[in-house]
Order: C-alpha cells, then structure tokens, then sequence
C-alpha cells in the first residue's frame, strides 16, 4: 500500500485534519540514511510531519524544515513540496531509550534532538523567503511542530507522529496526524476535541492494531468528519548532474581549476539520498566554459 495522507474538515468546518500513513517513506529514508533505531523515530517523525505540512501550502511552494538540537543526532532536515519529501539527519547513529517511568524501553528521541530550534523556511517562488524559528518544547516532535504552528502561525493545532521499529531495525508502521483549529472555532468544538484528542495516546499502537488514517481522522473529528482529499506522499529525491553542475559552477574559477588540475575531476554526494555524481575533467572545464 502507497503511503498517503487524508486531509478533511470537522467539526462544523471549524477544524481541519491530516492524518498520514508514511511506513514506506520512513523505511526509504531508513535505508538511505542507515539510521539506527532512535534516529529512524526522529527523522520518521520529522518527514512525515513534513510532508503533512507540505500539503497545507500551495503547488508551488517549498519548504524547508530544520531542527537543530543539542543532542546526538545534531540535526534534522527536510525539504517538503505536495507531499513529496526528501531529508538528512546529523548523526544516524543513535540508537536511545527510556529507561525508566512510563514510557520505559521506548526509543528516547526527546534526548537524541535534545534542547534546540525549529526553523521552518516557505519558499514562495516570487517573494522573499519567509523564515520562522520556535524553541523545541520537548524535541519529541510531534510537541514542536505543536508549539511552532501555535506560536509561529497563530493556529492552535494538535500534532502527534509516531514511528515503530522492528527488531531488525526496518520500520513496522509510521504515521501521524495534524489538527489545525480555525479562528471561528466553538468553545465546545474546543472540548469536544480535547477529549477526542485523549483516546490518541500513541498513533504508532493505533496503526499497529490495524487502524488507518480514516479511521483517525474518525476518532479525532468525533465522527463530524467530510474527507476533503486524499494525497499520496513519498520519500523522492529530484537530484540530478545537471543540478550539481549548476551548483558547481557558482564556485570561483580558480577553485575549479585546482579540482581539474589536483584532483583530476570532482566527485559529489548527494546528502538526500546517497546518489555520487563523478564530474570528469572535461566536465569541469565544460563548467567553466559555460560560465
Ligand atoms: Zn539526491
């Protein structure tokens, strides 16, 4: 099955929810990353929120998402556009868990992305790029995006994502929901939420019982839900040697010419998804002479 996410409205049109199932996309950027077990929670958090908030803007708008933390896994990123996300993290390599209290052998992200920031860049095409940034609140997530769109955009929202990890480090189900309150919201569309909001303690134990995003969406809107759409999302890197060639050729001559004479050609790394473009000499000459 395709990952997707479900968008509808609820409530009277006083809400709107997102809800997305995303197991292939975070095992794709599991296997790209070679991410251990508590970096696949995080970044399977973060692409799927990203890619949930994608389909919030229109066509032709970008984002890029980052969350920078003081914990090991350094950072998260992500570029979003309809629902097409692609991403890296700092340190892949982390593999944290609770030790104690209630959420004890669970995958501790909260300490993997430590104390930080959200930065969140929406790439408009003709106009200037607006950045905005929030304090991570617990660096779980789901929390962060929670405050950054409340603080950041002024809409009370409700965000929850959650990622499994099978005991041979693949992903066994990822997903996650978005519930965004408009401004004419009622005081009892308000509590009527509030208390739906209680029967979600874990999306991850939802989705493992076999529910679906419709049937979060269910829960969520208390049954008030109108299905609006039904976009697919995935883990997709655009790259291509054109592209690094056209990155390459913003480098001065003289750096260019050191890569043809000393390193006899360039080799670059897509951090996205791991592809290697070689640039021969005559490549690189070709570069210069384009320029
Ligand atoms: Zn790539």
């Amino acid at each position: 099955m395709k990952d997707y996410t479900l968008i509808a409205t609820a409530y009277n049109k006083e809400a709107r929810i997102y809800a997305a199932t995303s197991t292939n996309l975070v095992q794709e950027a599991h296997e790209i990353h070679k991410t251990w077990p508590t970096a696949s929670a995080a970044l399977g958090r973060f692409l799927t929120a990203s890619a949930m908030m994608s389909l919030m803007y229109k066509d032709d708008e970008h984002l890029t998402l980052k969350i920078e933390g003081e914990g090991p896994l350094k950072y998260l990123l992500a570029e979003a556009h309809n629902g097409i996300v692609r991403g890296d993290i700092g340190n892949p390599e982390v593999y944290l868990k609770y030790h104690s209290g209630p959420k004890a052998g669970k995958l501790n992200v909260g300490m993997a992305v430590g104390a930080g920031l959200l930065t969140v860049t929406k790439d408009l095409n003709m106009r200037q790029p607006f950045t905005s940034s929030t304090p991570l609140v617990s660096g779980e997530i789901g929390d962060d995006f929670t405050y950054y769109f409340t603080t950041s955009e002024q809409t009370p929202s409700a965000v929850g994502v959650g990622v499994l990890v099978n005991v041979d480090n693949s992903i066994l189900v990822s997903g996650g929901f978005i519930v965004q309150l408009l401004p004419s919201a009622s005081e009892q569309t308000i509590s009527s939420l509030e208390k739906a909001l209680t029967k979600i303690s874990s999306v991850t134990d939802l989705m493992q019982e076999g529910k679906k995003p419709e049937d979060l969406i269910h829960i969520l809107a208390s049954g008030t839900e109108e299905i609006l759409d039904k976009r697919e999302i995935k883990y997709h890197c655009p790259c291509s040697k054109e592209g690094f060639a056209s990155s390459l050729s913003y480098l001065d001559n003289k750096t260019l010419e050191e890569l043809i004479h000393e390193d006899h050609g360039a080799e670059i790394n897509c951090h996205f998804c791991g592809k290697k473009y070689h640039f021969s000499e005559n490549d690189l000459k070709d570069i210069i002479n384009n320029k």
